[in-house]
């Protein structure tokens, strides 16, 4: 048998494993025709909150919007300044640039990629409001110290839990609470390749708060508490009852997917740890790793070489991130310039995502691993 291509994400092989659920799920809403706040929304929304142990869910539109209702939530005045990492996907900057607020960036660990503690600390200034760490690649970042951190200087943390739904962090009190319910707000995104992915767009916004719950969830819905009665400036974001359906279905498979990541993970691991050209992902020490990405660091060989000939051999690879927040032409800023944050500047220019999703066999990662360590070691 040939082997089946490989694929960064491969949401065809999942979706036939489960395409009985899923079609029978999406089966109920086209015939309800409830498609928008129907009771699958609802249902998905209780579904999460049971799974993740936290008391609020307010699903939204995209990852994105979740970020953006959390930050309109905690009222914020123009000039206030948000601590994020400069090595991230560009939405977590983009919504606090785009309510008026002041993104401070900072740099972020060599090894677990993650916002680097004494760099939160350096940058704090009297005008500092909140924290929005990102748990990259599906690790938390050091959420204790974060915390720690946001109490000594009254600030809020607005975790970006996008790739990292699934994540467990240990407090030093033996606590473990779920990525993205551990700050006064978590926000996570269902785009289709995500850990937890719908078949669209998709987000949601976690709390333990039952008073920013409730304000969320009217900024969610045009500003609104009673029907045409709008109390605040809001958006309009919502999950669709059809991407609640999809999600319905896949979440009793998470632990599963988490699972197969992370096993694929661990084959990666133990062929590349001895592989002088690489460096393997760096474990942040109290979090677990959903592998929402595996990303190499490519230190003895070229990066883009390696891209490139493996592309050549069938294997799709690529490169989160390979601009750093403050050097993107949008987010030009007097107050930085090359050279401000080196280890994120270095990472975008070593790392390397390989493919990773919950169905790679065997045979393609035994594949992967072959191409990759000969294409290095030569
Ligand atoms: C995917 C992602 C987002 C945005 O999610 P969308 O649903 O695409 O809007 C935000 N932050 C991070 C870190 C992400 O990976």
């Amino acid at each position: 048998m040939i082997m089946e291509k490989i694929q960064m994400v491969d949401l065809r092989r999942q979706y036939a494993q489960i395409k009985q659920q899923v079609d029978a799920e999406i089966e109920e809403v086209i015939s309800s025709t409830a498609f928008i706040k129907g009771p699958k929304v609802e249902q998905f929304q209780h579904n999460l909150e049971h799974f993740l142990g936290v008391k609020n869910v307010i699903p939204t539109g995209n990852g994105t919007d979740a970020l953006q209702i959390a930050l309109m939530a905690l009222g914020l005045k123009k000039g206030d300044e948000v601590i994020t990492p400069t090595f991230t996907f560009i939405a977590t900057a983009e919504v606090v640039a785009l309510l008026g607020l002041t993104p401070v960036v900072v740099d972020v660990d060599w090894d677990t990629m993650n916002i680097s503690v004494d760099a939160i600390r350096r940058a704090i200034t009297p005008k500092t409001k909140a924290i929005v760490p990102v748990h990259l690649f599906g690790q938390c970042a050091p959420m204790e110290e974060i915390l720690d951190i946001a109490k000594e200087h009254h600030l809020y943390v607005v975790e970006d839990a996008c790739q990292a739904i699934n994540a467990e962090y240990t407090f030093s009190d033996g606590r473990v609470v779920q990525a993205g319910c551990m700050g006064d707000i978590g926000c996570t995104s269902f785009f289709p390749s995500k850990n937890l992915g719908c078949y669209g767009d998709g987000g949601a916004i976690f709390t333990n708060n039952d008073e920013l719950a409730a304000r969320m969830r009217a900024i969610a819905n045009h500003g609104m508490i009673v029907r045409y009665h709008h109390d605040m400036v809001g958006v309009n974001s919502r999950l669709d009852s059809i991407q609640a359906a999809v999600l319905n279905a896949k979440l009793p498979h998470l632990d599963e997917y988490t699972a197969s990541r992370q096993k694929a993970s661990r084959r990666y691991d133990e062929a590349f740890k001895d592989n002088p050209k690489i460096l393997i992902p760096g474990h942040e020490a109290h979090s677990t790793h959903v592998f929402h990405q595996y990303t190499l660091r490519i230190v003895g060989f070229s990066r883009d070489l390696l891209k490139e000939k493996l592309q050549e051999k069938g294997i799709p690879a690529m490169i989160y991130y390979p601009v750093p927040l403050h050097l993107q032409k949008a987010y030009k800023d007097d107050r930085y310039k090359q050279g401000d944050f080196p280890v994120a500047e270095k990472l975008a220019d070593c790392v390397l995502s390989l493919p990773m999703h919950t169905h790679l066999d065997d045979e393609q990662l035994d594949y992967i691993i072959q191409s990759v360590n000969q294409i290095t070691m030569n």
